[in-house]
């Protein structure tokens, strides 16, 4: 059986972004890499974005990047400018191709599609497969979304809605989000933050009605994606000779879902301590943030009516401070500038149940 420096185990967004990490640092030259990942083949079938509050190796991926958005409850909206901090979405199609033609050339780097081809006892893993517990009682963020493309030019390419909850909220938290790459095309997304529940899955008839409400008639469907993100942390623990990544990893924000730039700064630690990994820190989103995270979600599941106004109201304060904190790059006066923004009451008693 063959055997392997290190093996990443799921060739995803995680075990990919870190193998072309290690590759370009030339960390791959002198040691061999395995990627275990089952799909037969690469295509296009997620959107990442996020504000690009870092540099990430994938600025040729970005489909399209916008200096403003919109959010809008059903008493209010507001534009909120970020010129610092754009809003960048990357086609998950140019990311697998850029990768993967970059990995090809280097033949200390192989693919296999089951773990069991290979001896992996004296190997280093890397592994973005979560295991997920409590799947039903825990918060997801699903969601189902259609890019469109109209035949006149209908959409605003300049500004993209993050939320509009001006929609039917069933009881829980629902927003639709759309990304206009261009005046005539458009990612148009329902997404609920919810336990699992077969009722909100509708999601067909709810873009329908939405592009409806748009007052949008003439368009055709060129590509689907949908999706749940867990919104709790996976209980793959560290294990000596094995690091988790990805989602398994802990690298989602429990509050948002954002997890793409969380996954490109693990990578970039990875490799700065690919030497000496099996000593090295666990790295993680910063503890401050678990802990606000998880009382907002306590509130979020007991308070889902008041979601709206809460995410609204975070962007009251400066934007740079909101995109800082929903980016885990928020210094405590920032926090604390979002923390006064929140229902005190609410967020207090929430803390100690
Ligand atoms: C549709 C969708 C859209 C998203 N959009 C955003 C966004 O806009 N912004 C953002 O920041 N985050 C987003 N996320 C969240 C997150 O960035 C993605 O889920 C990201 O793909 C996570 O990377 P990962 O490597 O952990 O998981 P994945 O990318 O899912 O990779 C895991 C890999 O493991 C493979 N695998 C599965 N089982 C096995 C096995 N037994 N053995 C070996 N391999 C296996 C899978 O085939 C897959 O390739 C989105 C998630 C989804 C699902």
């Amino acid at each position: 059986m063959k055997e392997f420096d290190y093996v990443i185990i799921g060739g995803g967004c995680a075990g990919l972004s870190l193998a072309y990490e290690l590759d370009i640092h030339q960390k791959l030259d002198r040691k061999t890499l395995a990627i275990v990942e089952p799909r037969t083949e690469y295509k296009r079938d997620k959107t990442w974005s996020f504000w690009k509050v870092g540099s990430h190796n994938f600025e040729d991926c970005v489909k399209k990047s916008w200096k403003e958005f919109s959010i809008k409850i059903p008493s209010d909206s507001k534009i909120v400018k970020c010129d610092n901090f754009p809003y960048q979405s990357i086609d998950s199609g140019l990311f697998y191709d850029k990768i993967n033609e970059r990995l090809t050339e280097n033949k200390n780097i192989k693919f296999f599609k089951n773990i069991k081809d290979l001896n992996t006892s004296n190997s280093f893993i890397f592994n973005s497969v979560p295991l997920l517990q409590n799947a039903k009682s825990n918060i997801w963020q699903h969601f189902h979304g259609i890019e469109i493309e109209t035949n006149e030019e209908f959409f605003n390419d300049s500004t993209v809605s993050l939320m509009d909850f001006d929609c039917d909220q069933r009881n829980n938290v629902h927003f639709f989000y759309v990304l206009p790459f261009s005046k005539n095309k458009a990612m148009i997304e329902t997404t609920w933050l919810s336990k699992e529940n077969k009722s909100l899955k509708d999601y067909d008839s709810q873009i329908k009605s939405h592009i409806n409400r748009l007052g949008l008639k003439d368009y055709k469907i060129n590509f689907k994606e949908e999706g749940a993100i867990p919104l709790f942390y996976p209980i793959n623990e560290k294990e000596k000779n094995k690091v988790n990544i990805g989602t398994a990893g802990g690298m989602t924000r429990l509050s948002t879902g954002y997890t793409f730039l969380n996954i490109q700064e693990h990578s970039k630690y990875i490799r700065m301590n690919i030497e000496n990994i099996q000593n090295a820190k666990k790295y993680e989103i910063g503890k401050k943030y678990q802990f606000l995270d998880e009382i907002f979600l306590r509130v979020l599941k007991k308070h889902p009516e008041k979601m709206p106004d809460i995410f609204f109201d975070m962007f009251g304060a400066s934007y740079i401070t909101a995109i800082k904190f929903l980016s885990n790059k928020s210094n405590i006066l920032e926090d604390l500038s979002i923390i006064l923004k929140m229902p005190k009451w609410i967020f207090i008693k929430s803390i100690f149940n």
